[in-house]
């Protein structure tokens, strides 16, 4: 047990290799600080490894366990000369959670440990102040009671509203020592009518029965959702750390505040960060009441009056920034640290890296190469890829005309609109309809989480920068504005009213998180600009990447934003969504429903200008780069006529009467479209359909060719391939056509043939496929579907359970899945051992997912290719890839 357990002070410590994973984060860095010599309240973590013991002894702390805690507790004692449950002297503790990376709000805390009837009376006589040891003791309550002993924190909220009430007060500050005791009276009434057990005066068992919670907060609902949303795995569990605590509340030469060391929103290398005086830890981030700046510039910025910590405490606040200064250098990274003064003395109760908006990470890694505090490839890494969505999307059309209807904290950047809902039942409710909302809040808290998720933003009422509703939703990505002391909120008739507006539930708003404004109604948003540091960032990515990466796209727009995103070409053109225009579809239902060959034919003439059109527009967009064009693919019947209309419509196009297209539509119709007639399938039976895109393709090229115009490099794509035959026939047919547009054109056009590797048979006949093919792609999401014979369709609707019974970690349409990847080595093993020099690149979905990618990179492809928006997401997690090789 001894090696399970360990004081912040201990040397073993520095042997072990994974510190963070067997001491959480949070017990690594108190370690870390109490031997860089920081002033660390003592104390000692018991690891994660504990936290596995623990579940498999049946939630039971075992006696060992609990004899090592009491040699450890004796350690503090001597060190802070106090002792735990004295009489005259108490030693009181913390006890709070460590996971390996942070929950913030997930896991639970205890403060003030170590109270009871009799050690609350030794802390006032010790600290001659009455008031705040009673306070202490029914924080104290109130926290075991709720976190240990299940018992609502409402309950204890409400004793609280009402006491103030009937002695005419409105905060918590007017209350004195004799209405604490009343009130520590009615909370133990209320612990036992609601447990039917006392609460523990024993301070062993209240000990005890902290730990033995925050190891159970490890399996809470809310930190199960919080896992599932950050794919933090379940087994890793949690650590306890045991602290002594130090006290922010004992009078107004105390404090206790939250300070990145640099801003978290924008990045800007400038302390950041709140305190409040005569206050306790949870009163900042609980957002109860409204915090100070701790630097004059930002509290002159905000317009406060409130003192700011550099003009009330001036020492306290020089040594405070000399530490600050200290542990950024250190852990070369933003912090977030958690600081308390007792009596003009200050303790450093936490560090951590601190969270922050895509766009300031990217600031400040670039800014620390500058500074050269970190490298370039240290600085690519930093970055989530994934991440960078937010960056990436779109943000307030300022020359809009706006209604400003109120303005809180700029709490997480982007903007969002959506229709008010009050609370996450009805955010989430919202969502599984594909409705937008914002939730809007007095303050969020742990409960929220899904809602929070749910909800495009996050509106509160309450709370500063670091509260809860801030931090969370800046580690979502979701915008929020929070602190908006100008709207009042009214749960019960679901509406709140600013100064100039009144907004029921269902009213769309618009919240602007990077500015702080709240607005009535939907307003457009425009394009983010891409620079900057950003450019920087993916210049350094872009040297260091081996894979390439390109774009899906069929449409001029996408490819436009797909380039300027920095894709180096087309890995995928699906020809059929070409065909879903309106001016089109007629054309496809009727060439679908011709009976002869000759009646199809005349239809797909009617179709060529208008892929010509299209391959020309993109074609030059993409010029100098590669352009893969896949053939039509889709099941016919995602084409056919469904209304009325539409197939009255068509009979008339076809001069047929409406019962014989009726019956066409019949003979058409497959059980399971998806292993149906479709892919090249759709090639073998009707040739003249690929014919006529293969047409398109090269009249395109060869007109931009006689035109003197640049273009791409086209790589013609058969899809759906499972046999050689197939891939020979069709090649065939891609060759014949080309030369005879070539022909009839006088000129020469460049161009591969390749195929989709989509189906475990073709990657199993990889081999025979590769003597016909110039290049594969790998189609992951139809090659998913039928490895595990799951529908890419109708998956959700079970997935979720897979996901909870662990049988999945992540959705594998989402992230490529390790027999798939099994298919797509053996493919790509056998696929070189025919042509070494074949082409191999990725189209599925996961050809945008960070995870996936660096699976591409590990098994030798040569490009991925994603959605446009996706594209610096890619470039990004390629480079990491090609990093992390080489550790
Ligand atoms: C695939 O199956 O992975 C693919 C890219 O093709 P589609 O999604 O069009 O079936
Ligand atoms: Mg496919």
């Amino acid at each position: 047990m001894s090696n399970l357990i360990f004081n912040f002070k201990s040397k073993n410590i520095k042997k072990i290799k994974e510190i963070k994973n067997l001491l959480g984060g949070k017990g690594a860095n108190l370690s870390e600080m109490g031997r860089m010599g920081l002033p660390v309240p003592p104390g000692f973590t018991i690891s994660t490894k504990v936290c596995e013991i623990f579940y498999k002894d049946k939630k039971k702390l075992n006696k060992k366990l609990i004899n090592q805690i009491k040699k450890e507790l004796k350690i503090i004692e001597k060190d802070v000369s106090k002792k735990f449950g004295d009489l005259k002297n108490p030693l009181l503790l913390s006890v709070r959670s460590g996971a390996r990376v942070s929950m913030p709000g997930m896991m639970d805390t205890i403060l003030n440990l170590g109270l009871n009837d009799k050690t609350v009376i030794a802390l006032a006589n010790k600290t001659s102040n009455g008031r705040f040891a009673k306070d202490s003791y029914r924080r104290f309550i109130q926290m075991y009671g709720s976190v240990v002993m299940k018992v609502d924190s409402y309950h204890f909220e409400e004793l609280i509203e009402n006491y103030k009430l009937t002695k005419g007060v409105l905060l918590d500050t007017d209350l004195d020592e004799e209405d604490w005791d009343g009130l520590i009276q009615d909370f133990k009434n209320t612990i036992k009518e609601k447990t039917k057990n006392d609460f523990p005066q024993d301070v062993f068992h209240q000990l005890f029965g902290a730990i033995t919670a925050v190891f159970l907060s490890w399996e809470s609902n809310r930190a199960k959702v919080y896992r599932k949303l950050n794919q933090i795995p379940s087994d890793w569990g949690t650590a306890v750390n045991v602290q002594s605590m130090v006290f922010g509340n004992m009078g107004t030469d105390c404090a206790t505040g939250v300070v990145f060391t640099r801003n978290p929103s924008d990045g800007s290398n400038n302390i950041y960060g709140e305190y409040l005086i005569n206050a306790q830890g949870e009163d900042v981030v609980a957002g109860t009441r409204t915090p100070q700046y701790i630097t004059k510039i930002a509290k002159k910025k905000s317009n406060t009056k409130e003192d700011s910590m550099e003009e009330s405490m001036p020492k306290v606040y020089l040594e405070l920034m000399s530490i600050l200064k200290r542990l950024e250098k250190h852990y070369r990274d933003m912090q977030d640290v958690e600081f308390t003064v007792e009596n003009k003395k200050l303790w450093i109760l936490q560090t951590r890296s601190g969270k922050r908006t895509s766009k300031s990470a990217v600031k400040i890694a670039v800014d620390m190469v500058e500074e050269k505090l970190i490298s370039k490839n240290e600085a690519v890494l930093r970055i989530n890829p994934n991440s960078l969505d937010t960056l990436l999307h779109p943000t307030l059309d300022d020359k809009s005309t706006i209604e400003v209807i109120a303005n809180g904290l700029p709490a997480s950047p982007g903007a969002a609109s959506g229709k008010v809902v009050f609370t996450s039942e009805e955010a989430e409710r919202l969502n599984n309809m594909m409705q937008d909302t914002i939730l809007v809040r007095i303050e969020t808290s742990p409960e929220d989480i899904q809602g929070m998720h749910a909800a495009k933003g996050i509106l509160t009422a309450r709370g500063g920068m670091t509260s809860h509703a801030a931090v969370v939703a800046r580690g979502m990505g979701r915008p929020c504005v929070s602190g908006t002391s100008e709207i009042d909120i009214n749960y019960e008739k679901k509406v709140f009213k600013s100064s100039t507006a009144e907004v029921k539930e269902g009213d769309i708003i618009t919240i602007d998180g990077s500015t702080g404004r709240i607005i009535l109604g939907q307003v457009p948003t425009v394009k983010p600009e891409i620079s900057g540091d950003f450019s920087k960032l993916m210049k350094w990515a872009d040297k260091v990447r081996k894979l390439k990466v390109r774009t899906n796209s069929e449409t001029p727009m996408d490819t436009k934003t797909a380039r300027e995103f920095g894709a180096e070409g087309i890995g995928l053109c699906r020809t059929e969504h070409m065909f879903f225009d309106e001016g089109r579809i007629l054309s496809v239902r009727e060439m679908i429903l011709s009976k002869t060959k000759e009646d199809r034919e005349k239809a797909l003439a009617k179709l060529l200008p208008h892929q010509k059109k299209d391959f020309i527009k993109i074609f030059k967009i993409m010029h100098g780069l590669p352009v893969t064009v896949r053939l039509l693919d889709p099941p016919l019947h995602e084409f056919l006529p469904k209304s009325e209309k539409e197939i009255s419509e068509v009979a008339t196009i076809v001069g047929a009467d409406i019962r014989e297209v009726k019956s066409r539509i019949e003979e058409l119709h497959e059980q399971n479209p998806m292993l149906g007639h479709r892919g090249c399938r759709l090639g073998i039976s009707f040739p003249e359909i690929y014919k006529m895109q293969c047409r398109a393709i090269f009249e395109a090229l060869s007109e931009l060719k006689k035109n003197k115009h640049k273009f791409a490099f086209p790589e013609i794509m058969i899809p759906l391939v499972s046999t050689e035959a197939e891939i020979k026939i069709m090649k065939d047919l891609v060759i014949n056509t080309a030369k005879k547009v070539q022909e009839e054109n006088k000129t020469k056009i460049e161009f591969l043939v390749g195929t989709m590797i989509e189906l475990p048979r073709a990657a199993i006949k990889a081999k025979d496929i590769a003597k016909h093919a110039e290049f594969f792609s790998f189609g992951t999401n139809d090659l998913t579907q039928t490895t595990f014979g799951i529908s890419r369709d109708d998956s959700g609707k079970f997935l979720n359970d897979y996901i909870d019974n662990k049988i999945f970690n992540i959705d594998p349409f989402v992230s490529i899945d390790d027999g798939v990847q099994d298919l797509v080595e053996m493919a790509v093993l056998k696929g070189k051992k025919q042509n070494k020099r074949i082409k191999l690149g990725i189209c599925g979905e996961h050809g945008g997912d960070p995870e996936s990618i660096n699976f591409c990179s590990k098994v030798g492809l040569d490009y991925v290719s994603c959605s446009p928006y996706r594209v610096p997401i890619a470039r990004l997690a390629a480079a990491q890839a090609e990093i992390n090789k080489k550790k």
